[in-house]
């Protein structure tokens, strides 16, 4: 239990869920008074009975703030936009996300990552390249690890690689890393941020403290990134073009050149591995993995380290995750991919003409025109399955009839996995890479992930016996 003199005031936090029950913990350990609003539907429970014991004053079922406080931190769901958090600003001379409080707590060493896509696998992939390197490194953040929970046990040297999400950047002020990556920026989260601009510009506020010794890494192949280059640019601070393809030419850059992935960094430029020796696949990951290596290199890591980092980066779970084989069929799980885009950029992973893929799920009305374009180009045969099914596969028979790709449809996902299976040929990739939510079937992404695992695992196993 920490004795030292309290660091803070009177405390407020906003939010009953891990976010708010964490930061209200530590806050308790660090000898803050604290109190905890959990909004309107929060109820009596055993969090709430635990934060009591630790002597947290627990207000529920209020938007309602009284009294008056030094600082409030605010849980990632509640946005900034709500009456809420307007009445946390009444309230509290300071009011901060999360990622805020605990780089104020631990200012050193950090690294941000953000982008519509891709920030899970270019975080825990720059922390890997970090330990490759012989640093110590963590992937905190978005990821799965709240910060503020591990700044306790933070260790001398210790870098944070952070995966902030849009949420969490736009209650930030002071957050000032050494390096930051935007990776893309397409529409989500509107309800949250109000618009598009909002939210292009809640991402760009992982740059907002840089100065021109810190490094940013921002893609040049989406118009909302390139307007950030620019006006990162404007304040002199060095950024790093980010490119799947050609070399941009600018001074810091991470492009392909001849199949093998290139960081050049204020002038200084290093090859590091061929684009076929990463077992994570697809054009999306070789920007993930471009991202990374400027990121690692730009705060210490050697190039050596990086190299060997990148050769054992494996895919992370349900993200083109290969996961069995039956007779030269292999199977893949994508079950990430809830989105068209998503399994666009997975299609690219794989040799044209050889995908049985997987559709389906709970429908999210998105037009399917260009998935079915490229589902055309890549696809031998598509199974389309569960509560999207009907609509997923008319708009296959649309694109993909005349392509000559073999359109199915199937009640729920086993079924879709055995229609798949018999579809296959030898040389074939079986690859769930739904392009919808779960919540027909399944409570989230990583059950149905799993259940399409084991259920490979099944077909795996019987083949073996001889079934
Ligand atoms: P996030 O944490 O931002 O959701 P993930 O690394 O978990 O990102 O990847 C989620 C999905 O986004 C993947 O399944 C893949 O289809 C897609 N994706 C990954 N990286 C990128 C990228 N750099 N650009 C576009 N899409 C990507």
């Amino acid at each position: 239990m920490e004795t030292s003199t309290p660091r803070f005031g009177d405390t407020l936090v906003l939010g009953l869920g891990k976010t708010g029950a964490d930061v209200a913990r530590y806050l308790v350990r660090h000898s803050a008074s604290v109190t905890l609003y959990g909004g309107l539907s929060s109820t009596e429970g055993p969090v709430v009975d635990s934060l009591r014991d630790l002597g947290v004053h627990v207000v529920l079922g209020t938007e309602d703030i009284e009294g008056s406080y030094e600082l409030a931190v605010v849980s990632p769901g509640i946005s900034e936009r709500s009456e809420f958090f307007a009445h946390a600003r009444a309230h509290a001379g300071e009011v901060m996300g999360e990622p805020e409080f605990a780089w104020r707590e631990s200012p050193e060493r950090w690294v941000a990552i953000t982008g519509t896509n891709g920030k899970t696998t270019t975080t825990a992939l720059t922390a890997e390249l970090l330990r490759a390197a012989g640093l110590d490194a963590e992937a905190v953040g978005n990821i799965g690890t709240l910060i503020t929970s591990v700044l306790d046990e933070r260790r001398d040297g210790e870098w944070f690689v952070a995966e902030l999400s849009s949420y969490q950047l736009a209650t930030t002020s002071r957050l000032h890393p050494k390096a930051a990556c935007l990776l893309n920026v397409t529409p989500d989260h509107l309800s949250w941020h109000g618009s598009m601009e909002a939210y292009a510009l809640a991402k760009e506020k992982a740059f907002a403290n840089l100065t021109p010794d810190d490094l940013a890494v921002v893609s040049c192949e989406d118009a909302w990134c390139r307007a950030a280059i620019a006006r990162l640019e404007e304040r002199g601070l060095c950024v790093c073009h980010l490119s799947t393809s050609d070399d941009p030419a600018t001074p810091s850059a991470a492009f392909v050149r001849d199949g093998e992935l290139v960081v050049r960094l204020r002038g200084v430029e290093q090859a590091l591995v061929g684009v076929g020796e990463l077992f994570i696949k697809g054009e999306h990951n070789v920007q993930n993995a471009l991202a990374a290596s400027a990121l690692a290199l730009s705060v210490g890591a050697d190039v050596e380290g990086v190299r060997a980092g990148l050769r054992a980066f494996r895919p992370l779970e349900h993200r083109i995750e290969p996961c069995g084989e039956i007779a030269g069929v292999s199977f893949v799980n994508d079950s990430k991919a809830t989105n068209t885009d998503s399994v666009e950029k997975a299609l690219t992973a794989f040799v044209p003409g050889t995908v049985v893929l997987l559709l389906g799920g709970k429908d999210k009305g998105t037009d399917l025109t260009s998935l079915m374009a490229a589902a055309a180009g890549t696809c031998h045969a598509v199974v389309c399955f569960g509560a999207a099914g009907e609509r997923m596969e008319e708009a296959a028979h649309k694109g993909l009839d005349d392509a000559g790709v073999t359109v199915a449809r199937a009640e729920h996902l086993e079924d879709a996995l055995d229609q798949g299976i018999a579809l296959a040929r030898p040389g074939d990739v079986v690859l769930l890479s739904p392009a919808c939510a779960s919540f027909d079937e399944f409570s989230s992404f990583e059950e149905r992930g799993r259940v399409f695992k084991d259920l490979v695992a099944a077909r795996v196993a019987a083949a073996g016996k001889g079934c």
